[in-house]
């Protein structure tokens, strides 16, 4: 029999050792400041030249481009490496786990990227870093090469819909792993909520990593309470023998 496969969902907690800090989560930045919270709501984004002016003077302003991997992000990674099949299923925006060294296409990100710009209107990406050295530049909204529609981050905004088909990939991968792991989630809010419950249905042995209690605490086979920098490495050395 080879490897069980690993899915690894993971939340903000795997990425403040990098000094991210939790944005959308339930007691995120966004949720407790209104004004920042209409910056990255899509509503307001596409209503109002003011807003997205102020949105691109966020990102020019926002470290997680810079921001570097940290133990937990290496560890998911050298555990890939190390033969055993490994999918990561994230909340965060941040692309850490491929700066890491996971493969991209073994990286779900539920939210998209905050590394990419997205039109609007005909969908065209290019990196962020561009649009910010156009921002520099002296552009407040800079907007599309290909067709001057209005260009966001390539992230999934408070009032817009999930991508069902990245969705449908998390949910399958979920209901094939052995193992599921949450990290650093509040397993408050969807789809991160439902896909605990899917993983502890189909009888996946689910370990949940987490400052704080979760509401599946108590269907897991492992609650792990202890900082993530270094439980999760040593979680993952004990599956990768
Ligand atoms: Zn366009």
């Amino acid at each position: 029999m080879g490897s069980p496969l690993v899915a690894i969902l993971s939340g903000a907690g795997i990425s403040t050792d990098s000094g991210i800090p939790d944005y959308r989560g339930p007691n995120g930045l966004w949720r407790r400041d209104p004004e920042a919270e209409k910056l990255v709501t899509y509503e307001y984004y596409m209503g109002d030249p003011e807003i997205r002016r102020r949105a691109w003077q966020m990102r020019r302003k926002n470290r997680t481009l810079q921001a570097e991997p940290n133990a937990a992000h290496l560890a998911v990674a050298e555990l890939e490496q190390s033969g055993v099949p490994v999918r990561v299923i994230t909340q965060n925006v941040d692309g850490l786990h491929q700066l890491a060294g996971m493969p991209a296409r073994k990286v779900i990100e539920l939210h998209g990227t905050a590394r990419t710009v997205a039109c609007t209107q005909c969908h065209a990406t290019a990196p962020m870093e561009n649009a910010i050295a156009r921002v520099e530049a002296g552009e407040d909204d800079p907007p599309c090469q290909e067709c001057g529609g209005i260009l966001k981050s390539a992230t999934v905004m408070f009032g817009e819909r999930l991508d069902p088909v990245v969705l449908s990939e998390a949910v399958a991968i979920t209901k094939a792993c052995q193992v599921f792991i949450a990290v650093g989630s509040s397993l408050q809010v969807q789809p991160a909520a439902g896909l605990a419950a899917v993983a502890a249905d189909h009888g996946a042995r689910l370990i949940i990593v987490n400052a704080e209690p979760t509401p599946y605490d108590d269907r897991a086979d492992e609650v792990v309470r202890e900082p993530i920098g270094t439980a999760l490495p040593a979680l993952l050395r004990r599956l990768s023998t």
